[in-house]
């Protein structure tokens, strides 16, 4: 089995979900005592979202870069960055360290095309909503087409995610919101929807959806104990 580095703590809300994912996926995996053998590096993210407000881009790919060397120095054979959004700097990660690096909007959209679907709605930060790193990809590499709300409801997706997921809020009327919204991207044709961010999972799930959800952690920590394998 193959150590894996989980570059976490954006936010360390959803940092407990992947390591207890990666744990559980590879008990059920090879049964008995059997528990993943990983490394969590858990950053301040206070520090990394000031440089994301900030647009200081450059310095968070340094940023994430270095820890990412500090973890293949612990041991780590693979690179799992536990957060949607920092992929926006995942090239300044993958030429830091010749690790594999599990791309969390890659291995999301093979379970997409697994599950036979082309068009599917994305909630996630602004950033990931807005910016071309993530849909970009999703689209030219995967041939998907996203969907994304529009602009108050995005306003909304992102400011649960920093102002309760991120700082462990949990709220009924946030859920509710969140289902108006992904009910409005069915209707505007979305087969699917992409659950962008790694706290999503914390406020809603399958049955919050009236199509099929693919939820990027668990999708992602999956990936990671297949090629831990
Ligand atoms: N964990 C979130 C994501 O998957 C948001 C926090 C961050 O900006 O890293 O995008």
């Amino acid at each position: 089995m193959k150590r894996i580095g989980l570059l976490g703590g954006m936010s360390w809300e959803s940092s407990i979900e992947y390591y207890r994912l990666v744990n559980e996926i590879t008990r059920d995996r090879m049964g008995g005592l059997h528990s993943a053998d990983c490394l969590l590096r858990s950053v301040d993210f206070a520090e990394i979202e000031l440089l994301q407000r900030e647009g200081r881009w450059n310095e968070a790919g340094e940023r994430l870069a270095t820890e990412a060397r500090d973890l293949v120095a612990g041991g780590a054979e693979l690179l799992v960055l536990c957060t949607n959004t920092m992929h926006k700097v995942c090239d300044a990660i993958t030429a830091a360290v010749d690790v594999p690096f599990v791309h969390i909007a890659d291995t999301t959209a093979h379970a997409v095309r697994a599950a036979g679907l082309s068009t599917v709605g994305l909630l996630a930060t602004g950033y990931t909503m807005e910016q071309d790193f993530y849909v970009g990809r999703l689209r030219d590499v995967h041939g998907l087409e996203v969907l994304v709300p529009g602009e108050a409801d995005r306003r909304i997706v992102h400011e649960v995610i920093y102002d309760e997921l991120c700082v462990g809020v949990v709220d009924d009327g946030s859920r509710d919101q969140y289902r108006r919204i992904m009910r409005d991207l069915a209707d505007r044709g979305a087969e699917g929807i992409l659950f962008g961010c790694t706290e999503i999972d914390l406020l809603v799930g399958p049955a919050d959806s009236p199509v099929p959800v693919f939820d990027t952690t668990r999708l992602h920590a999956e990936r990671a104990v297949e090629l831990a394998a």
